[in-house]
């Protein structure tokens, strides 16, 4: 009996669940592009253009590992525009009456493959390091889901960075080290680009024509989209930039948009990468004595803490995670996160860059584009939506929770213990952005005051009665209570000034 394999555009692993599972013999995989897929939220032509041409990559792959592979491209005329659909056409085709697939990351498809009316077997998808088994026994029964302690677990788990049961160096974590502004360094090393082939070029022009509205500049596209060449980008990585990751971690450079990050999540996300072997290589540059340990930790606590437990609380909460709102925050999502005109030097660069790249880095991501959003009460579900689209590496089991649990606090405090709020002193100590701006970080109030500077006593103003006893924010408010009064309510009335154009459309 024929059955078919579904393998989905984040699932181009060679060991995934299904095709482990699956006959290569006698079983059919099937593989498709479809506009539901491509549509359910606007999503950057770049990110398209990578997901389909490693694809079609990974099916040539397949072939001539011996597979019958069935490809559904975007434009096939009979395409059915939906997995379920595709499904259903290939099973009538080839008389096949089960899909054996490996469970997708996101409810909104698992629910879709429920609802099949072919007997569908999910396997679990196990190319991460903690099972959802694991991850809520170690939730259960715990007041507070800190990451730390999670990340404790991992590093036990796989015995990275561990020197017997004793974690490498003496300590858990290092990021007190992390936190260092850079300097402009026209030498530094630049992540690994690649020339598209023949089959990219092809998909360019496919999203060009169809995705070519979408916010995003497509062209030029220099994404790995092949396991080779994520290899190779990772070695590049390892041995160019890893050194200076943890010093340089969250500092920002208006000319250096990727410092010393990998850029690598876009391809762990999809498969062409794992986890561990990410992991292992870091941990081998260490022990080899080319990277300083806060580096080789701080990155591995990224992969194997930060990525695996927001997996874990992506699926513990449930469907309706991403649609949490705990500070009923409504304001819609400004014209500048589309590329709108604004004076807001940081914001500006970030949006950018994103723009072009499909990119922007993790303190970009949270103290930038996400600071301003909580601090202006952007609503978080278009907030996500908005993060889901326009990253290369977004998929909602990781996105979602990075933004209505970390950035938002949409989630009432499960992911964070307090909200990631600053004013504009923070961006200024990071970055080289508050030079360029039209408006001044130093001014607190009065004209071209930094809106950060104004927005953040805003914010805690109106949520008060949520975070005073908080005890990481108390000192905050002591601070705030202490200001002259005439001061607070000059700092109140232009947040609210400042909030009201905001609202109007105009530009900030
Ligand atoms: P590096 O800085 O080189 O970090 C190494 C790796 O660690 C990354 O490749 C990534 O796999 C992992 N990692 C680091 N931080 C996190 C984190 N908080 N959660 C999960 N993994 C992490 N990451 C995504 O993969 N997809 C998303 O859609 C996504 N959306 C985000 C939205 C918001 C609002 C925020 C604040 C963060 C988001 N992140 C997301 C996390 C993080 O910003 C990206 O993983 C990181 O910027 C990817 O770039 P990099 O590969 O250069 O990472
Ligand atoms: Fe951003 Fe304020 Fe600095 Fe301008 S002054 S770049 S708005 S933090």
């Amino acid at each position: 009996m024929t059955r078919l394999v579904l393998v989905l555009g984040d699932q181009l692993s060679p060991d995934v669940a299904a095709l482990r599972a699956a006959d290569k013999s006698a079983d059919i995989v099937v593989m498709a592009e479809v506009m539901e897929e491509g549509s359910y939220v606007p999503h950057h032509p770049k990110k398209i253009a990578l997901i389909l041409s490693a694809m079609r990559h990974f099916a040539e792959d397949l072939r001539a590992d011996g597979w019958q592979v069935l490809y559904s491209r975007l434009d096939d005329a009979d395409n059915a525009g939906s997995i379920p659909g595709e499904l259903l056409r290939r099973a009538e085709e080839t008389g096949a009456s089960e899909v054996l697939a490996t469970r997708p990351g996101e409810w909104r498809l698992i629910e879709a493959l429920d609802a099949m009316p072919v007997p569908v077997h999910m396997h679990e998808d196990d190319r991460f390091v903690c099972s959802h088994k694991e991850f809520d026994a170690w939730a259960e029964g715990r007041k507070e889901l800190r990451m730390e302690y999670f990340y404790r677990e991992m590093r036990r788990k796989t015995g990275l960075m561990m020197d017997g049961d004793k974690p490498a160096g003496g300590k858990w974590n290092y990021d007190h080290d992390n936190r260092k502004p850079a300097q402009a360094d026209m030498l530094r090393s630049q992540p690994m680009q690649f020339t598209p082939d023949d089959i990219t070029e092809e998909v360019l022009d496919l999203v060009g024509d169809r995705f070519g509205g979408n916010f995003g500049t497509l062209r030029p596209f220099r994404f790995a989209v092949t396991r080779g060449q994520a290899r190779r980008a990772l070695d590049h990585f390892a041995k160019e930039l890893l050194a200076g990751f943890g010093d340089y971690q969250d500092a920002m450079l208006r000319d250096d948009r990727f410092l010393h990050h990998s850029v690598l999540s876009p391809y762990l996300n999809i498969g062409l990468l794992s986890p561990l072997e990410i992991c292992e290589r870091v941990e081998r540059e260490w022990r080899a004595g080319n990277v300083p340990i806060n580096a080789a930790e701080g990155y591995i606590r990224q992969v194997i803490g930060w990525r695996e437990y927001m997996r874990g609380i992506y699926f513990r909460e449930g469907p309706e995670y991403p649609r949490r709102n705990a500070l009923n925050h409504q304001r819609g999502l400004p014209d500048l996160y589309w590329g709108g005109e604004t004076g807001m030097e940081c914001l500006k660069r970030a949006v950018e860059q994103t723009r072009d790249e499909a990119y922007a880095h993790h303190i970009q991501r949270l103290m930038v584009t996400g600071n301003f959003a909580l601090l202006a009460g952007i609503n978080p579900t278009v907030l996500h939506e908005w993060y889901l689209s326009v990253y290369a590496d977004a998929f909602e089991w990781v996105e979602a929770p990075n933004t209505v649990g970390m950035s938002q606090f949409a989630d009432g405090g499960i992911v964070g213990s307090k909200p990631y709020v600053s004013s504009g002193n923070y961006i200024d100590r990071m970055s080289d952005y508050c030079g360029a701006c039209a408006y001044s970080v130093k001014a607190k109030t009065g004209e071209g005051a930094c809106p950060f500077n104004l927005l953040y006593w805003h914010f805690l103003t109106r949520h008060r009665d949520r975070f005073a006893r908080n005890p990481r924010m108390a000192q905050m408010y002591r601070t705030w209570d202490r200001m002259d009064a005439d001061k607070r309510d000059t700092i109140l009335a232009e947040a609210e000034g400042f909030l009201d154009r905001l609202g109007r459309g105009e530009a900030v």
